[in-house]
Parts: C-alpha cells; sequence; structure tokens
C-alpha cells in the first residue's frame, strides 16, 4: 500500500440541485417517498465516486442522505419535540428555533446503518462515517426533560455508542464525532464533554474521530471569529485533554484561520486531520497552498499522524467548487508526499 499523506474530507459535499436545493444549510428536498430514497443513494455514489477520482483515500459519504448534521441524527430519536420549538442561543452565537427534549431520548432503530452498508460496498478503501458529537447535539435542542447539559449528553453519548457499534459493525473504518461545541463551552469540555465524548466512542473496534472548528461561512461565524482576535488559541484548551483521551483522531481548522499551527504538538501521539482546504470562500486553493499547510504541520506533529483534510463540511459551497478543492487537496498532499519522499 502507498505510504503517501492521506487525505479525507471532514464530512459533508454539496448535494446535486435535483435532490435539494444548492449552496444552502437545512436545504429542503426535491423529491419525497421511495423516489427521494433513490436519489440520496444515487448523490452518495457520485460523492463518493468525486472523491474517488479526486484521488482522496480515505472516502465518506458527503452526508447527501442527511438535511443537516446534527438534527437529521436527532430526528430519528424518540424523546424530542420537533413541532412545538423553542428558540434558544446556539454555540452563544445565534438563535435558532429547536426541538425540545420533552422525554427521555432513546434509539428505537439504527439510524445510519443502511448508509453505511451502500457506503460499504462503494469502495474498497477506508471509509469514514460522521455522527453529531453529544455536546453539540445538547447544543442544538431545548432540553425540558433531564434538566442538565451533562446528564443529556450522556444519553445521546449511550445512544451514539450503539449506532457507532453498529457501524463499525458493517465495515466502517473510522467514527468521527463531530463537535464544533468543544471550541465554545471550555469548562464543559473538562469538566463531562470528553469523558462524554469517549463514552460514545467506547469499544468500537475500528478507529475513533473528533472534529473540532469554527463552523461552516454563514454570518453569524464570520462575526464571531472577528471578535476572537490576533490568534485563535480555543484549541489550546482542548487538545492536551484529547491528547490524553482514547480519541484516535482529531480533525481540525488551519489554513486562513488564525489557529497558530503550534497548538497542533499538543495532539502527540494523535492523528491529525489538518484543514488545508478553506471552507468559507470559492478560491480554489493550489496544490502548493495545501502542501505548504501540511509542511507546516509537520513540524508539530509525525508525518506518519498526519491528514490532509477540509477545514469543515463543504455542503454550503458550489458543487464545481467543492470538486475543485477535492482535486486541490489530494494533489496537495501528493506534492508534500513526493517532498519527503514518501511516493
Ligand atoms: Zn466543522
Amino acid at each position: 500500500m502507498s505510504q503517501r499523506i492521506k487525505t479525507a474530507i471532514a464530512g459533508s459535499l454539496p448535494k446535486p440541485a435535483w435532490l435539494a436545493e444548492p449552496e444552502k444549510l437545512w436545504a429542503p428536498w426535491h423529491l419525497s417517498g421511495v423516489q427521494l430514497e433513490q436519489a440520496k443513494h444515487d448523490a452518495m455514489r457520485l460523492a463518493v465516486d468525486d472523491q474517488l477520482r479526486a484521488g482522496i483515500t480515505v472516502i465518506g459519504d458527503g452526508e447527501q442522505t442527511r438535511q443537516h448534521f446534527v438534527t437529521t441524527f436527532i430526528e430519528s430519536l424518540s424523546g424530542v419535540d420537533f413541532v412545538n420549538r423553542k428558540t434558544v442561543r446556539i454555540r452563544n452565537r445565534y438563535d435558532a428555533a429547536v426541538p425540545v427534549v420533552v422525554d427521555a431520548v432513546t434509539r428505537k432503530k439504527s439510524v445510519f446503518v443502511e448508509d453505511a452498508k451502500k457506503l460499504r460496498a462503494l469502495t474498497k478503501g477506508l471509509i469514514k462515517f460522521t455522527l453529531p458529537g453529544p455536546m453539540t447535539m445538547v447544543d442544538t435542542l431545548y432540553d425540558d426533560y433531564y434538566k442538565s447539559r451533562a446528564k443529556l449528553a450522556w444519553a445521546f453519548a449511550e445512544i451514539l455508542n450503539q449506532e457507532a457499534k453498529e457501524l463499525a459493525s458493517v465495515g466502517v473504518d473510522i467514527i468521527q464525532f463531530d463537535e464544533p461545541a468543544f471550541n465554545v463551552f471550555f469548562d464543559e469540555v473538562k469538566d463531562w464533554g470528553v469523558k462524554t465524548l469517549e463514552h460514545a466512542a467506547k469499544d468500537l473496534g475500528c478507529k475513533s474521530a473528533v472534529h473540532i472548528c469554527y463552523g461552516y461561512g454563514i454570518e453569524a461565524n464570520i462575526k464571531w471569529k472577528n471578535g476572537l482576535g490576533e490568534e485563535w488559541r480555543q484549541y489550546e484548551q482542548v487538545f492536551p485533554l484529547l491528547a490524553k483521551s482514547s480519541i484516535d483522531q482529531v480533525s481540525l481548522e488551519c489554513i486562513n484561520s488564525r489557529v497558530p499551527m503550534e497548538l497542533i504538538a499538543l495532539l502527540k501521539g494523535k492523528d491529525v486531520l489538518v484543514g488545508a482546504i478553506d471552507v468559507a470562500n470559492n478560491q480554489i486553493e493550489t496544490p502548493e497552498q495545501v502542501a505548504n499547510v501540511l509542511r507546516q504541520a509537520a513540524k508539530y506533529a509525525d508525518v506518519k499522524h498526519i491528514y490532509g483534510c477540509t477545514n469543515c463540511g463543504m455542503v454550503p459551497l458550489a458543487r464545481e467548487v467543492a470538486l475543485a478543492k477535492l482535486h486541490a487537496l489530494a494533489a496537495g498532499a501528493d506534492l508534500f508526499s513526493q517532498e519527503i519522499g514518501l511516493k
């Protein structure tokens, strides 16, 4: 097997225009019933094909079957009322009318296992499947039942662990939990966040990953980022805890951010999925720009632990932009691999 630097996407890719409205979060589906189910899986095949043709080495489903990375999972659980919503502040940044936890949350059946089987059938290579992290799930809801963010998160971790074990059993190689909330609620991360995440990832029999970012390029996030100062040192609080945890991989934001690269050194021993593709602009990175990010990262982590990745999901981008960025990511990783004699 080739020893070159591996590449992966953080999670989502844009959906085809016949499936959902393009360049929009929470875009409504254009189809329904059996047609919708078929169309979602057709879109997944295209997403996989795009990654393979670009030369990406860890393949995801591009989240083609989900409307949103958190809510689609929660919709499959019982105990949450999606009709009578309440307004809360999400990640201390923006208000949204969110579903309400009204009873004990449970998973009646598997949520993504059929999707994972389909993804498994599409490539013999490594596959990654993403799930929302417990803290981020809590931060997307109003809780009228547990009255404790930690308790609700633990209940979600139990559910996520059941789901993740099932995904691993059908051949998923890496299960990634998305925890953008880890970049905001540092006391909670320390008190119960990492512990709860580890519980979600317990005894999977495959690798586990966590993705922590500064969010999509939406207005509320851009405003928040502008107020974070010259250097973004949020990861400094979280990485030492993750380094001590059972989580195998950490996906983080790098290119065009103000994250000091040296913070990667805090993740000693972990695989580092280095964000070398900006998802908040339409400019296509050159392979040299991607290689340069990986080169900088290699000053602080062993190259055997470095993966080239995107800063975050690419769902809000135009399809052709995302595709060009996939090619740039793979080409940049190849360039750096050659440079250090891995190819
Ligand atoms: Zn992200």
